[in-house]
């Protein structure tokens, strides 16, 4: 029989706009055999995540660039095939970090069991059951610190992130209002998700004048998916002590020009504050988060939707979704067995 190969997307070279194939060749490979207290998978769910094109770049970031060579690195869900450890047997499930390849081989102590039998889909432990739930969660509540009564402004509000935001201010008892990319995506976070209001940035004109218009009291958390112009409108719209959860800066990710807020003097004038963060920060709270996040999911009161494309050799145009809007929900690719 013959050994199977493992195909890796991987960085050949850094792009500085939207990555193309060339930037993120394919090879196959020989599927290495396991160290001691290491497990090989067959990636089965690999997570597309904005952050992922930051760490093709080689500036600061919250972890390591990715190397020259090396596979894109993406949170995974993949069948144990090779175990050279206590911890793992063949045929169980894990989540991991791995990469956009069919096969990733690493520590199995890094690696963390899933039941597959729990009547819960695999592809909702990257979405609203792991790091987009929980970066939802810590950062509205952690850092936003929202109070009943106050309004929620919320951008790319139907995203991953940004649609669990938005309900989970909805019961803290917050007018929402989140600003998205299209008309289909803010009917469906108005009549199915519940936000208050709904602003299409790419048709509503001037963004500053928009949401004046859909928070008449003014904006008390400002959760910022996107930076750029709607972050520079967005601070003209600030409350007195206002916070701002800066959780990423999607519109500026391809942009190596992209110029930086131009108001933020607004955090003096009107005593704000303003927070990034990252999900990792809160990994010691990951599992009341997680706990918290599946009752409101079981008890229906928190819905979300998954863009699940099959095919790993899908992974490159897959992941550019991102960047221009047409995913709806959390993007995930799938590599069936
Ligand atoms: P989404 O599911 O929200 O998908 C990205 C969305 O961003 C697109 O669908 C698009 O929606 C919007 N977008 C893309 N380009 C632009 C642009 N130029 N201007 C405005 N909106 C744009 O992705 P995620 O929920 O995974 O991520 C959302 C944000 O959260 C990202 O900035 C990401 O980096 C950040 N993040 C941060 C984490 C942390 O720990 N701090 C963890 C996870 C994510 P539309 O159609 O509305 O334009």
């Amino acid at each position: 029989m013959t050994e199977p190969m493992n195909r890796q997307y991987y960085l050949a070279s850094r792009p500085t706009t939207l990555p193309t194939p060339s930037d993120v060749p394919f090879r196959d490979v020989p599927l290495p055999e396991p160290a001691a207290g290491e497990a090989i998978i067959r990636n089965l769910y690999i997570s597309l995540d904005p952050a992922i094109r930051g760490w093709m770049s080689e500036a600061n970031n919250y972890i390591e660039p990715i190397a020259i060579g090396d596979p894109i690195r993406s949170s995974v869900i993949g069948r144990v095939v090779k175990s050279c450890s206590d911890l793992l047997r063949e045929g169980d499930i894990v989540m991991s970090l791995g990469g956009w390849e069919r096969y990733t081989r690493g520590s199995a102590a890094t690696m963390t069991k899933l039941d597959e039998n729990s009547g819960i889909p695999l592809s909702n432990f990257l979405s609203v059951l792991g790091p987009t739930g929980l970066t939802a969660y810590f950062g509205l509540l952690d850092v936003g610190r929202p109070l009943a009564g106050e309004t929620v402004l919320v951008s790319a509000a139907a995203g991953a992130v940004g649609s669990v935001v938005g309900q989970i201010a909805k019961m803290q008892g917050c007018h929402v209002v989140g600003i998205a990319g299209s008309d289909e995506k803010c009917d469906w976070i108005t009549s199915e998700l519940g936000f208050d209001r709904a602003i299409n940035y790419k048709t509503c004109g001037d963004y500053q004048a928009a949401i004046q218009q859909a928070c008449p009291q003014g904006v008390d958390v400002y959760f910022d998916n996107v930076g750029g112009e709607i972050l520079d409108a967005a601070l003209m719209c600030l409350n007195k002590f206002a916070r701002v959860a800066v959780c990423g800066w999607i519109s500026t990710y391809n942009d190596p020009d992209a110029p930086g807020p131009k108001n933020l003097w607004q955090l003096v004038a009107e005593s704000v504050t303003i927070q990034g963060f990252v999900v990792l920060d809160y990994q010691d709270r990951f599992a009341e988060g997680v706990e918290q996040l599946a009752s409101w999911m079981m008890a229906g009161k928190l819905r979300f939707r998954e863009d699940i494309v099959d095919g790993l050799d899908n992974v490159l145009p897959t992941f550019l979704k991102l960047f221009n809007g047409s995913n709806n929900g959390k993007l995930i690719i799938h590599n069936p067995e």
